[in-house]
């Protein structure tokens, strides 16, 4: 362009104007409204050393639901509260119109006991499962719902402005709902969550401890695997140990389905496929000279691939099957399943990288890896367009254990970080209008 106008003197100018927007991140070309996180900041994480000091676990979320709501409440939402038990909607409908935005946060807590140094650590004990336990934030989902709040904080009094609608969802249960009972995204969802006004995308973010505060992890396409929850039970003949002729051994039969389970990954799978069957739980027997008559198996599925999922649990089913009949003992298979894969959407996720890098810098967005982790989120990507991404949380100087730990600990430095980042993808998300293709979760990877 500078050749093009030969030597006049306004060339240099403009040539120098055009540096400066070609220098300047995507999302900041078009003056974007000044985010408040300041103002914002302390009453937030004073909010979040409450979440914090007071965790509740899956579908218990009572105490935490009105903090929630209250909250929202006194910024001027419409709340709406026991979705899916004790989940929180909150819509901010802004002045002009555009799209339907959404901000999903997980609010429950896990049977961990806490063992950080920090001053607002949990000492609270709870039941769960027949057991006393100690119980804690040790997913993160405390500064996951003081983000989210924050950025209902920031963007409230901004609404005026604001070219469509924002839609929080405050979600119970990420964790998985306590065992006969349903829960979490998938019945928020069936409640209505995503309905009147359907959201055209939907953004969540996870605490990460290999990441250092300021970071955030950025992905597109299959971030995290599915996940689903089985229970074999391989029943024989109780006998004597020392008369094992007269037994139908539970034992020696589920040690050879355990090992032939193995043959899954190692020789059903395309090698180059992500797929795990590990197998967590082995219980069964009283007594070192009883066979006993039955024996619990309990394991893990992780995919990334929806037909490759359903040949597991055919396998597995296969497997057994012929284990049981060889030894003439007998099973039965239980199938739980908990989530399909996060698959981040790649159109969402790429103008989510150029926001996020506009928000925080270009060195602040780092690419990260899919991970075998599960994340429920995964059925609200499926519905809408959705992005996840990562929020570092370890403070220069400071370690921490990793997630579902006593040692997890999240920087309350992270807590800006999250709601200048989450509020920049919304408010970029409603300036740019129209609604991504979506090509949804399930179908990236047919
Ligand atoms: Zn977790
Ligand atoms: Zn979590």
């Amino acid at each position: 362009m500078l050749q093009r106008h030969g030597g006049s003197p306004r060339p240099l100018l403009w040539g120098m104007l055009l540096a400066a927007f070609l220098a300047t991140p995507l999302a900041a070309q078009q003056t974007p409204p000044v985010l408040d996180v300041d103002r914002v900041l302390p009453g937030i994480v004073e909010i979040r050393h409450t979440l914090h000091a007071n965790p509740e676990l899956s579908n218990r979320e009572e105490e935490t639901a009105a903090l929630v709501a209250r909250h929202l409440r006194s910024l001027g939402l419409e709340v709406e509260q026991g979705v899916a038990k004790t989940g929180v909607v909150g819509i901010l409908r802004g002045g002009r119109d555009g799209p339907v935005v959404a901000v999903r946060a997980d609010m429950d807590a896990l049977p961990v006991t806490e063992r950080t140094d920090l001053p607002f650590r949990s000492t609270k004990r709870t039941t769960y499962l027949g057991q006393e336990v100690g119980v804690a934030h040790a997913c993160g989902h405390d500064v996951h719902t003081a983000v989210a709040l924050g950025v209902a904080s920031v963007l409230a009094p901004m609404r005026d402005s604001l070219p469509g609608t924002v839609k929080f969802l405050f979600q119970p249960a990420e964790e998985g709902p306590p065992p006969g009972e349903a829960g979490g995204a998938s019945l928020m969802i069936e409640e209505g969550a995503l309905e009147a006004p359907r959201p055209d995308a939907i953004f969540a973010l996870h605490s990460f401890p290999d990441l250092p505060v300021g970071k955030v992890g950025w992905i597109s396409g299959p971030t995290y695997a599915s996940s689903d929850h089985f229970i074999a039970t391989i029943r024989g003949r109780q006998s004597h140990g020392a008369y094992p002729h007269l037994s139908v051994d539970p034992v020696v039969t589920a040690a050879q389905a355990i090992l032939a389970l193995q043959t899954i990954r190692s020789r059903n799978l395309d090698p180059t496929e992500p797929g795990v069957v590990s197998i967590g739980i082995v219980r069964g027997g009283e007594r070192m000279n009883i066979i006993p008559e039955s024996i619990r198996l309990e394991g893990t599925i992780r995919t990334y691939d929806d037909s490759v999922r359903t040949s597991i649990k055919r396998r597995i089913d296969e497997i057994l099957a012929g284990v049981t009949t060889a030894a003439g003992a007998d099973y039965e298979l239980e199938y739980h399943p908990y989530a399909p894969p996060t698959t981040n959407d790649p159109e969402l996720s790429s103008f989510a990288r150029d926001v996020l890098e506009g928000a925080l810098g270009s060195d602040a967005v780092v690419e990260v890896e899919p991970v075998m982790g599960a994340e429920d989120f995964a059925w609200f990507a499926r519905e809408v367009p959705g992005f996840y991404f990562r929020l570092g949380v370890v403070a220069p100087g400071t370690t921490s254990g990793a997630l579902h730990t006593p040692d997890f600990r999240a920087d309350d430095a992270a807590i800006g970080v999250g709601i200048r980042a989450m509020s920049s993808l919304v408010i970029e998300t409603l300036r740019r209008g129209g609604a991504f293709a979506g090509d949804g979760g399930g179908a990236v990877r047919p």
